[in-house]
């Protein structure tokens, strides 16, 4: 722990010594996923980021406290004040109770993240739990006179804030030249001005993830849940508080101004933002086509993969998605794993001459995660082990014992501990048999096909659905889901 490790603070625009505000302890909170939709890649970034930070501080002494919302109510369409609940809406479009959506995509995030090897978050909160302290946060703000009643809503006042702090000092705007330059000062709806967001909004009829409360039947504005409950679990102040890029404006910014608002302070020490993943060099987004699921992702390149590929690059810069670039981390990641292992079946000489080059390589990979998690140069000093490693096994090069140390915490816990690279996560032993299961019986199944038994073909795939497994044939083969 007497390391010094540095870390860049969107709020101060610069990398920054991290002191934390409990010795000893890191309070973390992070961005989790709006849960209406299967898990893609978008999700994968941050989960990655922030769960190296997790194992590095772990792995240096730290005891962390991660917090990882799930967003189930609350983030309307476009990211703003107006149009449909997103979870709300795909629970109208399939039929289903919004606890159902959530409930699946929840599960379905776990397991994608789990295959990740990223660690579970030490706490979960679900924004639908904590409407009672979002209530009453949303009383403190305006009680501090920085929030106004329209209509059953409950507003942020952005110009009455700005006038005592300044709003848009973590993502670099100034809402008074922005005010400026507005023909119009005048709000739409129900806001006074068109910078307010809302803090409780009133639900319409047909609305139907609703709560009551002194305002209205309603429910909670998004920004509101984050700094609710990371003041619940993590305190007034604490360290970290990470997240994607896209959710610097407004939904950190808006957070910082609550926090702000409600205790006169911003709460949060240290503001990290991972960048955005390209594909193919476009944004990722739905409306390009190149919005993958993991699930599918998963079927080309394994998770691991995936993951490696992500430390390649620094968190802040962007990354690159695309299949020659994903086959060369393949490539990659598998030195490192086979390192890995021929490490462990080496003899280590003793009398020879401690190298400095080799005894000072764990040292190397640590530096470079304390110099803002700098993965990239990490993996840089893990592949000249990698080099070392091979040249001990066929024999050009002997390891004294401090040689063997430093290789020893490289491959046995920086690379599996820290870095959360390992031979793949296997798949449940259940869902192993399953798989072996279902291998014999669309074996059988081809085969009755192929004497054109197509009785029992037919009667195989009857009762497969009846068990809820329905197949597909394709050219390549059949397809089965369950
Ligand atoms: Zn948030």
């Amino acid at each position: 722990m007497a390391r010094t490790i540095y870390i860049y603070n969107t709020l101060s625009r610069r990398k920054e010594e991290f002191v934390p505000v409990h010795p000893g302890m890191v309070g973390l909170y992070v961005c989790g996923p709006t849960v209406y939709g299967e898990p893609h890649l978008g999700h994968a970034r941050p989960a990655v980021t922030y769960d190296v930070l997790v194992r590095f501080f772990r792995y240096l002494g730290y005891k962390v406290r991660y917090v990882r919302n799930i967003t189930d109510v609350g983030h309307l369409e476009h990211d703003a004040d107006e149009g449909d609940d997103k979870i709300a809406k795909k629970a109208r479009l399939e039929s289903l109770e919004p606890m159902e959506v959530v409930q699946t995509y929840t599960i379905a995030y776990h397991d994608a993240m789990r295959r990740l090897n990223t660690l579970p978050p030490s706490i979960e909160p679900r924004a639908s739990g904590h409407i009672i302290e979002q209530i009453e946060l949303v009383r403190r703000i305006m009680d501090a006179g920085f929030a106004y009643e329209s209509n059953g809503s409950v507003y942020f006042d952005v110009p009455a804030y700005n006038r005592k702090y300044h709003y848009g000092v973590l993502s670099g705007r100034n809402i008074d030249e922005m005010m400026a330059n507005t023909r119009s000062l005048d709000g739409t709806g129900d806001k006074h001005s068109p910078y307010d967001f809302a803090l409780w909004k009133k639900a319409s009829p047909q609305h139907i993830m609703k709560w009551p409360s002194p305002w209205s039947e309603g429910f909670p504005g998004w920004h509101l849940e984050c700094s609710a409950m990371s003041e619940k679990y993590l305190g007034d102040e604490f360290d970290i508080h990470g997240g994607g890029m896209d959710l610097q404006f407004p939904h950190h910014e808006c957070e910082l101004a609550q926090n702000t608002a409600s205790r006169g302070k911003g709460g949060v020490k240290y503001w990290m933002h991972n960048n955005l993943l390209t594909v193919n060099g476009q944004k990722m987004g739905k409306s390009l086509g190149n919005f993958t699921t993991l699930a599918d992702l998963y079927k080309v390149y394994s998770p691991m993969t995936i993951r490696f590929f992500m430390l390649q690059a620094h968190y802040r810069g962007t990354v690159d998605f695309s299949a020659e670039a994903l086959s060369a981390a393949e490539k990659g990641l598998k030195r490192v794993l086979q390192a890995s292992k021929d490490f462990r079946n080496l003899q280590h000489a003793s009398g020879a001459e401690p190298n400095p080059e080799i005894a000072g390589l764990s040292e190397k990979v640590i530096e470079a995660l304390c110099d803002d998690l700098n993965t990239p140069v990490a993996l840089a000093h893990v592949f000249d082990a990698v080099r070392l490693v091979n040249q001990a096994k066929d024999g050009s090069l002997r390891l004294s014992d401090a040689d063997y140390q430093s290789l020893s915490e490289v491959f046995c816990k920086l690379v599996p501990d820290v870095l959360g690279l390992i031979d793949e996560v296997s798949a449940s032993s259940e869902e192993k048999t399953v798989e072996g299961l279902m291998d014999m019986i669309l074996e059988v199944r081809r085969e009755a096909k192929a004497r054109k038994d197509f009785a029992t073909s037919d009667s195989i795939r009857d009762r497969l659905k009846e068990l809820g497994v329905t197949i597909k044939d394709t050219k390549e083969g059949t397809e089965w889901s369950m």
